[in-house]
């Protein structure tokens, strides 16, 4: 092998790598549309509002030379004028000696009063408060804290006080209309406190590291109920008299870190579940209404099914963990993101909880049910053992977000969440991951607020997610399930590091025998290392030699824009592949481990004959070969496409529209390889080629060859959609009700006749019936479609059925498309209503409704810059809570179809440069993406519209000669070397995408 590699090293001297055209050196593919509508690269999103650059991240860490042990905690919630104080008692002892100073954090308190005792006598201190860090620190006036083995314990008494918050962070106000927009409103007080909100609602030690137990007590109106994280012991009346108040004492917490406490006080009802001896286990919580509607169901029985299910998996029963822990589910109006994983209460959004059979469609229901698994992993990843440090989220969040897929998956299967996991989690994460400043899942540089906001990216989720899985397969099932276990036993109540997870899997694997194959130098350790600590991931070049066998392949690290990344990055690679020798895609266990740039892997059989790498794509990694074996595996999919997995289709089509895209691939040769898709009728296929589609069809919305692309379309879609018609049959599973949910919008959009016929039949049934609804997996595309096709009236009978709803799922239904309508006065009846404090819209719907507005109708993104431009002041304000003035600038920026409203644009932002303010750049640089998008459509149009016009070159004829696969052929196939590194640009694109860390991550996507 060694010898091989020393010729294809000093191949590499003479030969160029067999792409047929010269790779572009400096561009970007990276556009507005997909930043904001495929939600991929949020963490690329200069905001231009970060603060503390000046500042090391370290310098926000509070020291180790204090910690907390027990925090007893008084709440004095004042409903009536949305305000609350209270005080915390923190029992904390030194580390070491000479501490003359205890540094706790707080932000955004009035602190009245600061108190340390010991023994109950007062020691003389002061206090100062350090804004920027969000610290107070308490000095010693004489001397330092008594330091012993014994741990000498203080007390640090503070009281505090602060009104209940408008932005959804620390202890906020929320609001509800029992059943609907005529009712008074009743407001909630409630938490979100992660990452770094806790010091928000009351002074404490905000940081995940410092675990502590926490004694609660809530004052709240006897006419509210109250709600944190364990149990109630009693309630009883204040301990100083106050009219209408009752005081509510909850048992004591387990061992936890602060920004997994939460409380919700409101005039709620609830739905519980008791075990034998009338202890409370389970319970979801929400608006009166709701729960006597029912909607509650859903999440009681599902979520404890789920609960169940992983206390099994784990071993360990989430009702043992602590004795005082319950499970309250929380649904509460207003939520940042879309749920939160408090210990013993988990909030959701409403829409995320709350389900009606009649209004709640299938892209709900699997929300629901989603996030329901993904909290409940939480319970044991994230809060029994916490990631150590935000820089190490992904311990928390990829496990999460494994079983938010895999636990559903296993509790219902008919969800399809392990076909989903393909298009929602690998091919989005590789996506995200495929630049150049992609941040590693251990990252760096991570100290202040805004430097741990920035963790919460789909890196950090998507890619947490698929190494785990990759890394299941690689152990096997049952072995990595114990590993887990033993990480689990050995950190719980504490916090853990990668190094903790990978050699508790490496304990499990060798125990079991389950790497002796891969060989003596193996290490899991050294293997999750690869993939944990480098930004990025491969891509394999594999140039088959036919006549022998042999297989060279070559990783390099991907890159979206450019092909390549510029380093030369190893990562320690599971290999499964299939032939059509053996087209055995079910055992996924590797078969070859790869660890060096060049590896030479015999494929165990001779003669013409297709491979496919990455069994059930289970591996991070994406596969390009030679063309002669591409031509090989594009006439399997075209003879023979269902010998190949589901999911190896769709990392097919996944990956060559990637390579085109990033210029590795002609589009003619990609669209080629694609054609299968006209026979094509499974979902993950589908579902991939639709989101690369619709990508192409943005770029393609300024040119006059859209027509042609939605020609082709149209006509590879025709299989599937007469299969899956647009009438909705009874009976009909899960999956095909949602792939058509998905497709026909698309379809309407393209103005195929069935999809719109159907829409406004559907429409007039509603309208004309009072009783009629329309089926629920159909109302996303009928509303949508009867609004561009209607009138006025029709956007006025939509709104007054959002305005009177009283199912939230269908509430925020409505939101997204009542933007379609393209009627000028509608439009601004609606965005008169997205910006205005009315009590009508949410604050965190703005942007799901403003969007709408925008993209509803290609006419209707000039309407709604004209609209910001008249209102500048009013969007600006109702943006800014949640976002900036510059999210709505950005829908319209994405969809400027030609220089001229380029060039508008940009001259209407600098005639307005101080209005603007610190969003100019941003909004700016919209302008730039959208002129890149321009760009990029001339220089690739030629390479598309050659296969639109030319597409019926019969596949056999580029490089194929045989598909036999017995006979050795005589076709000699490219020479395969290392491909070449191309030159990086150094250009704004690239320097503003290198600033990710320190940006100030705006959450686009709804992370949980
Ligand atoms: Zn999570």
């Amino acid at each position: 092998m060694g010898a091989i590699k020393l010729l294809i090293l000093t191949a590499l001297c003479y030969t160029t790598y067999a792409v047929h055209f010269e790779l572009p050196t400096s561009r970007t593919t990276i556009f507005g549309d997909e930043m904001l509508e495929g939600e991929i690269f949020e963490d690329l999103i200069n905001r231009n509002t970060i603060t503390g650059f000046n500042i090391n991240p370290s310098e926000y860490r509070l020291p180790r030379t204090t910690r907390p042990v027990e925090y007893d905690l008084l709440l004095h919630v004042h409903m009536e004028r949305l305000a609350f104080n209270g005080t915390v008692t923190i029992y904390l002892h030194a580390t070491q000696p000479n501490v003359s100073e205890i540094i706790i954090h707080t932000d955004e308190l009035w602190i009245e009063s600061v108190i340390l005792k010991k023994d109950n006598v007062s020691i003389p201190q002061s206090f100062v408060e350090e804004e920027e860090l969000d610290f107070l620190r308490v000095q010693l006036t004489n001397g330092t804290l008594e330091y012993s083995d014994e741990d000498i314990m203080y007390e640090l008494i503070v009281n505090f006080g602060a009104e209940l918050r408008h932005d959804m962070t620390g202890l906020y106000r929320s609001w509800f209309r029992n059943e609907n927009y005529t009712e008074p409103v009743s407001y909630v007080a409630t938490t979100h406190f992660q990452a770094t909100a806790a010091r928000r609602a009351f002074p404490c030690y905000d940081e995940p590291g410092f675990k502590a137990k926490f004694n609660i007590v809530i004052r709240r109106p006897s006419s509210y109920r109250s709600w944190t994280c364990t149990k109630q012991s009693s309630t009883r009346e204040p301990s100083i008299p106050i009219a209408n108040y009752e005081e509510d004492v909850f048992a004591v917490t387990p061992v936890m870190s602060t920004y997994l406490l939460a409380f919700t006080i409101a005039e709620y009802n609830s739905t519980e579940v008791y075990d034998d001896d009338g202890r409370l286990l389970y319970e979801v919580i929400a608006r009166p209404a709701a729960i006597r509607d029912n909607q509650q169901q859903y999440a009681l029985d599902f979520g404890q099914k789920l609960l169940r299910r992983m206390s099994d998996h784990v071993g360990i029963d989430f009702y043992d963990i602590d004795k005082n822990l319950k499970m309250t589910q929380a649904s509460i109006s207003d939520f940042a993101a879309g749920a939160m994983e408090n210990w013993g209460l988990l909030i959701y959004r409403e829409a995320y909880l709350m389900y009606n059979a009649n209004h709640t469609n299938s892209n709900y229901k699997q929300l629901i049910a989603y996030i329901m698994s993904h909290e409940i992993a939480h319970m044991w990843f994230g809060n029994l053992v916490t990631c150590d440090w935000w820089n190490d989220l992904w311990l928390n969040e990829g496990f999460a977000r494994y079983y938010q897929y895999f636990l559903t998956d296993w509790e219902d299967h008919e969800l399809g969440f392990d076909q989903r996991f393909i298009n929602e989690q690998v091919h989005a994460t590789l996506l995200a991951d495929s630049v150049e400043s992609a941040h590693p899942l251990t990252a760096s540089g991570i100290g202040s607020p805004t430097q741990a906001r920035s963790m919460f990216t789909t890196i950090t989720y998507g890619k947490g997610a698929t190494i785990i899985r990759m890394t299941e397969h690689l152990l096997g099932f049952d072995v990595h399930t114990q590993g887990l276990k033993y990480y689990l036993d050995s950190r719980q109540f504490n916090t853990v590091l990668p190094i903790h997870l990978s050699e508790a899997l490496q304990r499990a694997a060798v125990e079991a025998g389950a790497i002796v194959e891969y060989g003596p130098d193996f290490s899991v350790i050294e293997y999750y290392k690869t993939w944990s600590t480098q930004g990025g991931h491969p891509v394999l070049n594999v140039q088959v030699n036919h006549q022998t066998g042999q297989m060279i392949v070559v990783q390099r690290r991907f890159n979206i824009n450019v092909g390549y990344g510029t380093a030369s990055t190893n990562w320690i690679i599971p290999i499964t592949f299939a032939t059509a020798d053996d087209p055995d895609f079910n055992n996924t266990k590797p078969t070859h481990i790869i660890t060096d740039s060049i590896t030479v892997i015999d494929r165990g059989s001779i003669g013409d004959q297709w491979v496919i790498f990455n069994k059930q794509q289970t591996g991070y990694y994406r596969v390009n070969y030679d063309n002669y074996t591409w031509d090989l595996i594009a006439i399997a999919l075209k003879t023979n496409r269902t010998i190949i997995h589901e999911y190896n289709r769709a990392q097919i089509v996944n990956d060559v529209f990637q390579f085109a895209r990033s210029g590795l691939m002609e589009y003619k040769r990609a669209l080629n390889i694609l054609s299968f898709l006209e026979n094509e009728t499974e979902y993950t296929p589908w579902v991939t080629a639709m989101t690369a589609f619709t990508w192409l069809r943005n770029r393609f919305a300024s040119t006059p060859y859209l027509a042609d692309l939605e020609r082709l379309i149209i006509d590879w879609s025709r299989n599937i959609m007469a299969d899956l018609t647009y009438d909705p049959q009874d009976g009909e599973s899960f999956m095909r009700s949602y792939l058509r949910s998905q497709l026909a919008p698309i379809m309407c959009a393209m103005n195929v006749t069935e999809c719109q016929e159907a829409a406004i039949g559907e429409f007039n049934l509603l309208r004309n019936n009072e009783t009629y609804e329309v089926p629920v997996d159909s109302r996303n595309w009928v509303y949508c479609n009867a609004l561009r096709k209607g009138s006025e009236d029709d956007f006025e009978y939509l709104w007054q059925r959002y305005k009177s709803h009283h199912v939230y799922n269908e509430k925020i239904l409505l939101l997204s498309v009542l933007g379609c309508t393209p009627h000028r006065n509608s439009l601004y009846t609606y965005m008169d209503a997205i910006v205005t404090e009315n009590y009508l819209i949410r604050r965190q719907d703005y942007t799901t409704a403003f969007n709408s507005a925008v993209s509803g109708n290609e006419v209707n993104t000039q309407i709604a810059f004209q609209y910001i431009k008249d209102n500048l002041t009013l969007v600006d304000n109702a943006f800014v809570v949640r976002s900036t003035l510059a999210t709505p600038l950005s829908y319209v920026s994405a969809r400027l179809r030609s220089e001229e409203e380029i060039n508008e644009f940009e001259q209407w932002a600098r005639d307005n440069r101080v209005a603007l303010g610190v969003h100019y750049n941003e909004i700016m640089s919209g302008a730039t993406s959208a002129r890149n998008s321009l760009n990029w459509v001339l220089a690739a149009q030629d390479d598309v519209l050659d296969y639109l016009i030319n597409k019926g070159d019969d596949i056999t004829t580029t490089t194929a000669a045989s598909t036999t696969t017995s006979t050795v052929s005589t076709v000699t196939a490219d020479i395969v070397v290392a491909p070449p590194t191309p030159e990086l640009p150094d250009s704004a694109v690239t320097t503003a995408l290198s600033l990710v860390l320190l940006t100030l991550s705006f959450c686009v996507n709804v992370m949980f």
